[in-house]
Order: structure tokens, then C-alpha cells, then sequence
């Protein structure tokens, strides 16, 4: 009955938001804004939230019918599926999360769920239970590995030592070259190798200091669940925005952002209307932003170079299932897990790049229900397979998603044996599905793929080459990653108000 309720004031919310959107368009009410942001993305919607606080007055203008960008959800027969991302990082007591929260006044409307274990790493000869507490993960690896019980001790002890100063000793380097400073065995290098995917590279490509940041603020820290679902916490950030007298508008695509004299004058949207405004924060996707939404002929032939030289992260094939609670009862597993049938990580990943049905591909399940029950009807769970896919066409996608799905169904069952018989609901999303409500290029999960190449410096900066544009999200700094975003839509918010001071 409760979440009978719950789904019914969650379409009423979308209705009222559309409804909302054709009038303020209808009457034409809003013209000028102080501070225009394109997407409602976490990277947009904490931007947003951080300048209306401040006063000013702000327009998100999202394409998608409700806010979150990769941090969104959807329902079917009764169970909440997330389409994206399944933990936040960084909420730790020093995390940056932590502190928007406190900052935006949200910690008594969001509440989040520690996810104990987070991971679970199944190899064919071992299993690694990944906790906070990180003297068990050091036993664990310390008995399945007694030969390279030094390089444990000294790796971990790094990880938790690793400071700005010490990145920059090691900003070219990769996170495979810090994997052979300490360890020999392969095997234990595959465990911190798999882990990496979590950001869509493996240690080979890997920049050393986005993989040990990721290891510090999203694996280290453990994850976090918002309770409700994804899709909750955004909605909560786009509904505290309005509280502080911003205006979201959803189901409203910005074509053009508008320019004179190399410095922002607004936005148009896909209806024609002109918005103005001196000060632009794009929340999209970079190719869209530069090349379609200002044009090459506004940017130094140079950026444009560098912008098309740059390569978009992984995207997932998902498959999201509603099954009967009986199927996962007896798991030797009770958290999200990695199945990996193959301690080559780099080979795999290359492979799958090209061939999603590569026999010996890994396979993530994320089992959601297991930390938050109103995601799934009463004796059911709601879970999701995923592998990294390519970025192949329509027509591809519609021939070969069923039998995938079938293959990471099979695939599945080595950690959850009668899966199959159990499946209530099932629905697919390819990379398409990802670029069709995202519009991130080659529905990319993680903005530029994270090499030496395209962090840190060399990553595009918040504050454009286009005077008055700013960057949010997982194509600028600091990089991917659902808290991390967040961190960049407060540093865009923060510049734009130092400007405007
Ligand atoms: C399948 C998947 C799984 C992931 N798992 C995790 C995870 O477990 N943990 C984690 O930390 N990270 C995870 N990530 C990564 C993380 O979700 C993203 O890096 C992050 O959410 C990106 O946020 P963003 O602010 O950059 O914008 P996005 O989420 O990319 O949103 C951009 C928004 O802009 C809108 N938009 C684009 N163009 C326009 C336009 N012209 N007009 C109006 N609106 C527009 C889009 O509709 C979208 O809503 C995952 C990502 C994916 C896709």
C-alpha cells in the first residue's frame, strides 16, 4: 500500500513538473537569469543548489523528463531500478558528499545506508570481501597471498597515506606501474585491477592518481546508498534547488548556447525561446557543449583539436531484474560482486571492448535491495547485471540485447545459481539507452576516459575558453564518479560567485 502511494506521488511529481514547465514556457516568464545551467545531472543540480542559496537567479534547463543525468531511476511492476550508478563515495566523515549535504541543508531529507561489505571479488580460485575496516582486507589478502605479505602492508598503509604532494610524483605513471612497485603474483594484482572498473579502466590505462583517489574516496571509504533509490536523491536535489528559489525545468533540451564577442549571452532552447544570461554552466556532454551547442567557428582551432583528439570512457550493457528473494537466500555472496573468470584483466577488458559476448567476460551484479527493501516488493529483490559494452548502433543493439542478456543471465548464475527460474521483470539498457537520457557521447558512464592523458591538468578546465561559459560534471575536474561531480558543480557554483562578487 505505502508504495502504491510512493509510485503515485512520484507520477504526480512528474505531471506537476511537466505541466510546470508548459506553462512558464506558454507565458513566457522568465527571460533573464542570473546564472543559466544545461543538465540536470548531480554535477548541474549541486551547482544549482549552491547559487540559488547564494541568492542568485538560477535556470537548470534538463532534457530528460526527470533530474539526475546517470543518477536516475525507473520503475516496472512494482520494483525501483537504478539506471546507473549503485553506491556514492566520499561520504565518509571527511568526505566531500558529507559536506554539500550539511551545506545544503539536506541531511534530515537524505539519508544514506553504509554498504558493508561493498564488494564482493569472486576469482576462480579465491574470494575477496571488500569492508571498511581495512586490517580484515589486509588479513584476507595477507592468507591468500603469504608471499607478498610485505607488499600488502606497505600498498595499503600508501593508499591511506596518499597526498596532493605524493600525486605529483607520480602524474604520469600508471596505476599497473604502482601495482608492480609492490606486488609480483598476477592474481593480486587482478583484485586491485578489477576494482578500477568502477571507473572504466583498468590499471594498464589508468591514471595512478585517479585510480588511487578512487581507491581512497570510493572503494577505502565504502559505499553509500541513497535510501528510496538513485533516482531519490536527485529528485531531493532538484526540490531543495527550487526551496532556495531556483527554477528547475525538466523535459526542455537548451539547442544553443548563445555567444558575442567570445563571452556568453544566454542559451536557446529546442522551442526557440531565447534565455539570457551572462553566465552559462554546461552539465553536458563536452562534445555537445563545444561542437554543436557553440560551434567551431567561436573556439581556437587549437581547443577544437584537443577536443576532438579526446576519447570518451566505457559505456555498460545493463540488465535489470525483479526475482523471487528464494533465488539469492542462500548466497555464499550478500553484497554487490564481481564475478571474474579470468586474471588477465587488461586482455578482458580490450575483448569485451569490441565483443560484449566474449566467452570468458566479467560480469558486476549489484543487488540494491539488499540495502534498501522499498526497492523490491515484499519477498522479491531488485538486481542489476552489468558489463562494459561498445557503442554500437540502434539496429545492433536491437538484434543481439536479448541473446546478451542471456549470456550475463547464464554468466550470473556461477554466484547466483537459479537465477533464471526466479525472474519476475526483466528490462535491458545498452549504451544507446545510456546516450538517449544522458546524451553524453558514445553513452559514455564516465565523461573522458580517466588516462594520464585526460586528467588533472589535462582534463578540460571548469572555467571554459568561452568567457562567462563554465564546466560541471564528469568531463571536467576533478573527473568521474557520482561524488565527484558533485564536488565539481560546488567549485563551478564557487567560481562563478567569486566572479560576481
Ligand atoms: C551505468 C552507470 C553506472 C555508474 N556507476 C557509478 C557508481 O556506482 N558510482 C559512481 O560514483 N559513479 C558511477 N557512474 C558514474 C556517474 O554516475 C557519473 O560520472 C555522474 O553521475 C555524471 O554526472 P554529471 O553531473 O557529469 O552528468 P550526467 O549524469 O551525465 O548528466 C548530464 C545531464 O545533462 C542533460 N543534458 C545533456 N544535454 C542536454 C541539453 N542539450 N539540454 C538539456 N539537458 C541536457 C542530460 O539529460 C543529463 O541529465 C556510473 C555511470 C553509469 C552511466
Amino acid at each position: 500500500m505505502f508504495q502504491k502511494i510512493l509510485r503515485l506521488l512520484g507520477r504526480l511529481e512528474q505531471h506537476f513538473f511537466l505541466w510546470r514547465n508548459t506553462m512558464q514556457i506558454m507565458n513566457n516568464v522568465y527571460e533573464h537569469y542570473d546564472v543559466v545551467i544545461i543538465g540536470g545531472g548531480l554535477g548541474g543540480l549541486v551547482s544549482g543548489n549552491y547559487l540559488a542559496k547564494a541568492g542568485k537567479k538560477v535556470l537548470l534547463a534538463e532534457q530528460h523528463f526527470q533530474p539526475g543525468g546517470c543518477c536516475t531511476s525507473f520503475k516496472r511492476k512494482g520494483f525501483t531500478f537504478d539506471a546507473g550508478g549503485h553506491f556514492f563515495g566520499s561520504f565518509g566523515e571527511k568526505g566531500f558528499l558529507r559536506k554539500i549535504i550539511q551545506d545544503l541543508e539536506l541531511e534530515d531529507k537524505i539519508k544514506f545506508k553504509e554498504a558493508e561489505p561493498s564488494d564482493y571479488l569472486v576469482f576462480p580460485d579465491f574470494t575477496v570481501k571488500i569492508v571498511r575496516d581495512l586490517s580484515h582486507i589486509e588479513q584476507q589478502l595477507k592468507s591468500i597471498f603469504p608471499d607478498e605479505e610485505e607488499g600488502i602492508t606497505k600498498f595499503l598503509s600508501y593508499l591511506k597515506t596518499f597526498n596532493y604532494t605524493m600525486s605529483f610524483r607520480i602524474k604520469d605513471k600508471t596505476f599497473r606501474e604502482i601495482l608492480d612497485s609492490f606486488f609480483r603474483d598476477e592474481k593480486i594484482k587482478a583484485v586491485f585491477d578489477v576494482l578500477l572498473l568502477y571507473i572504466g579502466l583498468p590499471s594498464k590505462q589508468m591514471s595512478a592518481v585517479a585510480g588511487i583517489i578512487l581507491f581512497r574516496d570510493f572503494i577505502l571509504d565504502g559505499g553509500y546508498y541513497p535510501l528510496g533509490s538513485m533516482q531519490n536523491f536527485s529528485n531531493m536535489l532538484a526540490q531543495q534547488m527550487e526551496k532556495f528559489g531556483g527554477t528547475v525545468m525538466l523535459s526542455t533540451k537548451v539547442e544553443k548556447i548563445n555567444i558575442e564577442e567570445n563571452k556568453v549571452t544566454g542559451i536557446t532552447l529546442k522551442d526557440g525561446r531565447i534565455i539570457q544570461s551572462d553566465y552559462v554552466i554546461s552539465n553536458a556532454d563536452a562534445n555537445q557543449t563545444f561542437l554543436d551547442m557553440i560551434g567551431e567557428e567561436h573556439l581556437e582551432q587549437k581547443f577544437v583539436t584537443r577536443l576532438k583528439e579526446m576519447e570518451p570512457s566505457v559505456s555498460h550493457f545493463n540488465v535489470y531484474l525483479g526475482i523471487k528473494s528464494e533465488a539469492v537466500e542462500n548466497l555464499a555472496v550478500k553484497g554487490n560482486t564481481w564475478y571474474v573468470p579470468e586474471y588477465d584483466i587488461e586482455k578482458i577488458y580490450n575483448k569485451m571492448r569490441t565483443n560484449p559476448f566474449h566467452e570468458n567476460g566479467f560480469i558486476h551484479i549489484a543487488f540494491p535491495s539488499f540495502y534498501d527493501e522499498s526497492l523490491s516488493p515484499e519477498g522479491h529483490e531488485s538486481i542489476f547485471l552489468t558489463i562494459l559494452a561498445p557503442f554500437k548502433n540502434v539496429s545492433y543493439w536491437k538484434e543481439q540485447k536479448e541473446s546478451l542478456s542471456q549470456l550475463l543471465i547464464e554468466r550470473a548464475e556461477h554466484i547466483i545459481p537459479e537465477l533464471s527460474q526466479n525472474i519476475v521483470v526483466k528490462e535491458i539498457s545498452t549504451p544507446q539507452t545510456i546516450y538517449r537520457y544522458t546524451l553524453n557521447s558514445q553513452g559514455a558512464n564516465y565523461g573522458w576516459a580517466m588516462k594520464n592523458s585526460q586528467v588533472s591538468r589535462l582534463r578540460l578546465n571548469q572555467k571554459s575558453p568561452v568567457k562567462g561559459l563554465y564546466l560541471a560534471g564528469h568531463w571536467t575536474l576533478p573527473g568521474a564518479g557520482l561524488a565527484t561531480v558533485a564536488q565539481s558543480g560546488y567549485t563551478a557554483a564557487k567560481m562563478i560567485l567569486e566572479d560576481t562578487h
